[in-house]
């Protein structure tokens, strides 16, 4: 692939660490693992048109592409470290696609470099555009986070708030654009394309979290897994789920509810605690700046029920990001 572009990627998200020996530009990149940790690895994949609407800025695609992958980490508890990025581009003219390069790297190190995460090396190729970014963070040995240690009478927990993304994402299909209106739909549309993955967050719940899952397909969905993984079900409450005022000031109270339980894409934490930690970590989550709202609790059974203002169960099939598809 032509090294100019692979330079101007370089540069434009170069960011020193010790522990890097080696990073882009040769045959593989050499990295030094601190003793005494785990590796946590996650990767994901993001497709034009599938996973981000067609004509999404460079910058938020490379903002996004990251930041998907931190919350993975976050939800692991893990600390980010190295990132590799795999790029399949459309063939176009080289300005069309220096210019692409240039947007989708600024945006990439705009969230790299708070986190100090090194991109370390990648693959450039002809296709459609689609981006794989992989990273690689840090965990005290057996302290990573899971899905799988839920227990009956936790009580469950998310952060920040449910929905907004899939509402960001209804108003780009009516075409609404981000610089219309009194910014509800920027605000909106600003939580689709550059999520904040909760790392913080992820670190303060080690040791006292007994679950946590990042939200990426819905809350219905993703706390589904860790029902699954836990051996448990799960019983929620409507009225608890933390909703922007954005959100609710945009769409009817039927819509906001499906969003903030189906709707995809929030990169929210949620995680399970034992009821005697619950105002302990509650308070120093809000200290560190991103609050958690209880919103139910593990049970015995199986699977996610859902209970509305009125105390009636709604049909709580796992409907998930498809839902919006
Ligand atoms: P090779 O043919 O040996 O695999 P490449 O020409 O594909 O090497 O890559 C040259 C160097 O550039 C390698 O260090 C590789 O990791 C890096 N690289 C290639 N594409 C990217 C990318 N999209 N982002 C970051 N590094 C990249
Ligand atoms: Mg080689």
């Amino acid at each position: 692939m032509e090294f100019r572009l692979i330079d101007r990627i370089r540069e434009r998200t170069a960011q020193g660490r010790e522990d890097v020996k080696l990073g882009i530009g040769d045959d593989a990149a050499v990295v030094a693992p601190p003793a005494g940790q785990e590796l946590a690895i996650a990767i994901d994949t993001m497709v034009e048109g599938v996973h981000f609407p067609h004509g999404t800025a460079a910058a938020d695609i490379g903002w996004k592409s990251l930041a998907v992958n931190l919350s993975d980490l976050a939800a692991m508890g893990a600390s980010p470290a190295w990132a590799l990025l795999a790029l399949s581009l459309p063939v176009q003219r080289a300005e069309q696609l220096g210019a692409f390069i240039d947007g989708y790297a600024d945006g990439f190190a705009q969230l790299a470099q708070p986190h100090r995460l090194a991109l370390i090396g990648g693959d450039t190729t002809r296709g459609a555009l689609t981006i794989s970014v992989a990273v690689h963070g840090f965990v005290p040995p057996g302290k990573a986070l899971t899905r799988s240690g839920a227990r009956a009478g936790d009580v469950v927990l998310v952060t920040g708030t449910l929905g907004d993304a899939a509402a960001g994402l209804q108003l780009l299909r009516r075409g609404a654009r981000v610089d219309e209106g009194d910014g509800r739909a920027t605000y909106l549309i600003e939580r689709l394309h550059r999520p904040t993955p909760r790392l913080s967050t992820g670190l303060a719940l080690r040791d006292r979290a007994s679950a946590c899952i990042d939200v990426s397909d819905g809350l219905l969905a993703d706390l589904g897994h860790i029902c699954e993984e836990s051996g448990l079900g799960a019983e929620i409450e409507t009225e608890l789920l933390p909703r922007s005022s954005m959100l609710m000031a945009s769409f009817d109270e039927v819509s906001v509810r499906d969003f903030a339980l189906a709707g995809g894409d929030d990169y929210e934490l949620c995680f399970t605690v034992p009821a005697a930690l619950v105002a302990e970590v509650q308070s120093d989550l809000a200290r560190l700046g991103c609050g958690a709202t209880r919103i139910g609790r593990m049970v015995e059974g199986a699977g996610v029920r859902v209970r509305d203002a009125q105390g009636q169960w709604l049909e709580a099939a796992q409907r998930g990001w498809d839902h919006f598809a």
